[in-house]
């Protein structure tokens, strides 16, 4: 199988704005995010599908994820923080966790009508080092 742009990320051979590591899993700040603090959470064993994790590394990625959420509401603050999981653009599980400031700005019909979907290296790195932990 070849390695996934995640596991390039994390062998360290593609650069990211990590905001969480343990033995397991890793949380970094998507490239194109839906609201700013939008956040992917990952295993580092790479499997296509959440639903095919053993159910020990499920709970891990899961723990992540909740850890991810309370980190962004502590230091974002916005009214709720939403998740998704899709997985059409990269074979390697990865669960969406982003702050929702107005609702429904995570639709796809908001999100296809963004012009500019790419964020810029500046923020992503300000953004990123406001919700390390
Ligand atoms: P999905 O449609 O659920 O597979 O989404 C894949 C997500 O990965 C998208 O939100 C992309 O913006 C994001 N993504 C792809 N490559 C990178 C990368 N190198 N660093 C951070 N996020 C990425």
């Amino acid at each position: 199988m070849a390695d996934s742009i995640f596991t390039k990320i994390i062998k360290g051979e593609v650069p990211a704005h990590k905001i969480y590591e343990d033995e397991d899993t890793l949380a970094f700040m998507d490239i194109e995010p839906l609201t700013d603090g939008h956040v992917l959470v990952i295993p580092k064993k790479q499997v296509e599908e959440l639903w095919d994790l053993d159910k020990e590394l499920y709970a891990k990625v899961m723990d992540t994820t909740q850890k991810v959420a309370l980190r962004i509401r502590q230091v974002l603050k916005p009214p709720k923080v939403g998740m998704n999981l899709e997985g059409f653009g990269v074979a390697h599980v990865h669960v969406h966790v982003f702050p929702l400031y107005k609702g429904m700005e995570a639709t796809m019909e908001d999100y296809s009508a963004k012009t500019e979907r790419q964020a810029d290296d500046k923020s992503l790195t300000e953004m990123a080092k406001k919700l390390a932990f």
